[in-house]
């Protein structure tokens, strides 16, 4: 499988293949055990089945263009989880993530947002009969030797182990949620598909320029810190967070003004999440431009950012505060 990365498109949802009686024949032993290490990953891999199965069939003569087929997988990862009440198990699912993940990593995080998801409705369900569950095992992971699992385990496990290459500690704020902070890490390690970076990768676009401005490259530099609607919002957050508002050109240039912010730290991490939240928007805002029916509106995306920081915020602390306090002085809340 050393070739894997010179196929460089998902496998087609309608596949045909034929005996391909004038192709030029591979090594069959070869051939056969890969299709069975596939067969094995079945088990755990169910959108695999359907090629796996279709390239087993030529096993007798196999040719170079099924040993191809049979290189390419499904990009697309699946989500799978069993949810037990008691020892009983109630729920389950496994279904096809909507969204090609860019590494094994962020599909583990996809898949954990969703079961943490169907827990919580299930709670929030047996809740209204009358069952209260608080503390509810979510995974049998140990990682600390203390027989539970939490999230800074998991974090640091894939700064130290499976990210050792990137040279990159990610951040993790706890009052926004998971898609928004797998977001942010992507565009720290500038893994957002922008136009310049498809480009980069090979793929047709009608143009490297920015869709806001039309006035630059679209790169993340650009899109998310230096074009104009960025800088927009980037200013009215300081003036709401009372803050000397500097032009930043880039990600690192960001962080090093934000390092140099004078705050607690809760409350740091709170403004980072608002940040955070503003790029996330930057980049619905972006993608509706390109390719929703209508417009979307330039002038509520500071509001928008500004609601959704303040409801996750609420939601996530343990503190209650009030819309008010969270727009007049947000660097005040007690956290
Ligand atoms: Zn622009």
């Amino acid at each position: 499988m050393d070739s894997c990365d010179s196929v460089d498109t998902p496998m087609e949802d309608r596949l045909k293949l034929d005996e391909d009686p004038l192709g030029i024949l591979v090594d069959q032993t070869h051939f056969c055990s890969m299709v069975g290490s596939l067969m094995y990953l079945t088990a755990s891999r169910p959108d695999f089945i359907f090629p796996v199965c279709m390239c087993a069939r030529y096993q007798a003569s196999p040719t170079k263009k099924h040993l191809e087929a049979l290189k390419r997988d499904t990009r697309r990862s699946t989500s799978g989880s069993a949810h037990f009440l008691e020892d009983k198990l109630v729920s389950w699912s496994s279904k096809k993530q909507k969204s090609t993940a860019i590494s094994t990593t962020e599909a583990e995080y996809i898949a954990m947002s969703r079961c943490c998801t169907q827990i919580l409705w299930m709670r929030s369900q047996l809740s209204d009969y009358g069952f209260a569950f608080n503390k509810i095992p979510l995974w049998v992971w140990d990682l600390n030797g203390e027989g539970n699992f939490c999230v800074k385990d998991a974090r640091d496990l894939l700064d130290e182990v499976f990210l050792p290459k990137e040279n990159v500690v990610t951040r993790w704020i706890k009052s926004i949620p998971i898609k928004i902070n797998v977001f942010a890490w992507k565009l720290h390690l500038d893994r957002i598909p922008t136009r310049i970076n498809l480009d980069r990768r090979g793929v047709q676009v009608p143009s490297i320029l920015c869709p806001v401005c039309n006035d630059a490259h679209e790169d993340t530099s650009h899109l998310f810190f230096s074009c104009v609607v960025a800088t927009d919002i980037a200013r009215l957050i300081c003036r709401w967070w009372n803050l000397t508002w500097i032009p930043v050109g880039s990600y690192s240039d960001w962080l090093a003004w934000f390092n140099s912010i004078r705050l607690g730290s809760k409350i740091k991490g709170v403004l980072e999440g608002v940040f955070y939240v503003t790029w996330w928007s930057l980049w619905n805002f972006r993608n509706q431009l390109l390719f929703a029916n209508q417009n979307p509106r330039k002038d509520v995306l500071f509001d928008e950012v500004v609601t959704r920081s303040f409801s996750w915020s609420l939601a996530r602390s343990k503190n209650m505060f009030s819309w008010d306090s969270w727009l007049q002085h947000p660097y005040l809340i007690a956290l």
